[in-house]
């Protein structure tokens, strides 16, 4: 036993309240909590967005925007200044000035909400999925200027709404940006309306769960206040932030064993493992004990932030930070599930997929991608294709899947990883999205 293993062990146990964490969450009446991503194709204008949103809803001041401003002249890109708030806020975070994983927050009367992965990053892909593995709701965010529309609907746009929604993902805001820049045209408005509403049907979102709202990121028209152009008066529909009101976050698994996806692992004054992310299911304490997948380590909860204020419980659907005790940190990993000693999230090498194919299927090599996981893995056997409405069995044992059509497939990964039925999963291959689908 080394010396390390001597103070882990030395500490005394963090006292627990045995507290009915539900009765009180009932008592709390706490805000609702709903948390979403932002997709779309490059250059749509996403992270502009979110800037601005964050500072007309006065998370951000107008101080800090016109110090990027003045950056951003610099390098002669003055329109990148609201983008750069999203980033400035992830650097920060870097540097630890703020600890919270959820940097990107705002409240509006009812719900307090979370930006899930600030778009914007160089391995969009990926961060997208495990946003969206998390996410209540989706902003899809579409260039409405001339042209940029019809070769996002074939590129990313595409892949994004169909990735969402095989990630579990069924409400999508539609926001079709730069309006100004086609001088709010109804008619191209309608157009895209139309076309997406189209599409969206059948990559299987309901009808009434898609909205579009006509918008100008950069000016912030229609995001939290409405257009003062006249020539957007013939919008009278909700905003951006009303339309996220309107929404209804997923049902909240508040009664089921204890998950939680750690985003985040480092070290701070109160503990040298702290872990941030979201709980998944279930509740916990200050006390606590917990189990650590796939290491099986347990550990203590010391203390617990949300909303970077100390409390003494939290729930499922809030972001949180836990200072852990009486535990090495190299058993504590970005991607490990953090569970109910009691009811622990199993291990397994091997798991069946009801996948929908987005490319040819076949025995191969595959990058699997759940949460913020990834780890290597292949195609081993294709029992069946299956019906895409009922499920149902149409062919056994095909030699090849076609893209488009659901099937399902058994993956063989090189490690034992936290698996249980219900998680979803992406399947990449070559940087490319191949199947996306639920584990079985
Ligand atoms: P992202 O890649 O989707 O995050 O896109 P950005 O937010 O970086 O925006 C790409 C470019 O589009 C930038 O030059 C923005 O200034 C510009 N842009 C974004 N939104 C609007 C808008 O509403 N109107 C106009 N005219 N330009 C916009």
């Amino acid at each position: 036993a080394g010396v390390n293993e001597l103070k882990i062990d030395d500490a005394p146990l963090p006292k627990s309240r045995n507290l009915d964490v539900l009765s009180e969450f009932e008592k709390s009446k706490s805000k609702k909590t709903a948390s979403f991503v932002v997709v779309g194709h490059v250059d749509a204008g996403k992270s502009t967005m979110m800037g601005r949103l964050l500072l007309d809803l006065k998370v951000v001041d107008q101080r800090t925007v016109d110090r990027l401003r003045k950056e951003a002249e610099t390098i002669g890109k003055s329109s990148f200044a609201l983008a750069w708030v999203l980033d400035q806020r992830s650097e920060e975070r870097s540097r630890g000035v703020t600890i919270d994983v959820a940097t990107n927050r705002f409240e509006t009367e009812h719900t307090a909400f979370t930006i899930l992965d600030a778009p914007g990053h160089q391995d969009f892909i990926p961060n997208m999925i495990a946003g969206a593995s998390q996410a209540d709701f989706a902003i899809l965010v579409i260039d409405a200027s001339t042209g940029a529309f019809e070769s996002g609907l074939k590129g990313q746009t595409r892949e994004h709404s169909l990735l969402i929604r095989s990630m579990g993902v069924s409400r999508v805001i539609v926001a079709v940006n730069k309006l100004d820049m086609v001088a709010w045209s109804q008619e191209r408005f309608n157009e895209i309306k139309d076309q997406m509403s189209g599409f969206l049907s059948s990559a299987n979102f309901q009808h009434k769960n898609i909205a579009f709202v006509p918008v100008s990121g950069l000016q912030g028209d229609n995001l939290v206040r409405r257009s003062s152009d006249p020539a957007a008066s013939w919008y009278t529909g909700p905003t951006l932030v009303e339309e996220l009101e309107n929404s209804e976050p997923n049902a909240r698994a508040l009664a089921s064993p204890l998950r939680m996806t750690i985003s985040e692992v480092y070290r701070t004054m109160q503990s040298p493992v702290t872990v941030s992310g979201r709980i998944d299911a279930g509740s916990l304490q200050m006390g606590d004990a917990i189990l650590i997948q796939p290491s099986g380590e347990k550990a203590y909860v010391k203390s617990i932030l949300a909303d970077d204020a100390p409390v003494d419980w939290a729930v499922a659907g809030q972001n949180v930070v836990l200072h852990l005790s009486h535990v090495d940190p190299a058993h504590v990993r970005v991607a490990d599930i953090i569970c109910d000693p009691a009811k622990p999230i199993p291990r397994a090498d091997t798991f069946t997929l009801k996948a929908l194919a987005f490319d040819f299927l076949m025995p191969m090599q595959v990058d699997v991608h759940r949460g913020r996981l990834h780890a290597a893995g292949r195609i081993e056997a294709i029992p069946a294709l299956l019906d895409k409405v009922t499920g149902s069995v149409i062919k056994k044992k095909p030699k090849i899947v076609k893209p488009a059509t659901v099937a399902r497939i058994v993956v063989k990964l090189d490690g034992l990883v936290p698996l249980e039925a219900g998680q979803r999963v992406v399947l990449r291959s070559g940087g490319q999205t191949v199947a996306a689908g639920l584990l079985e």
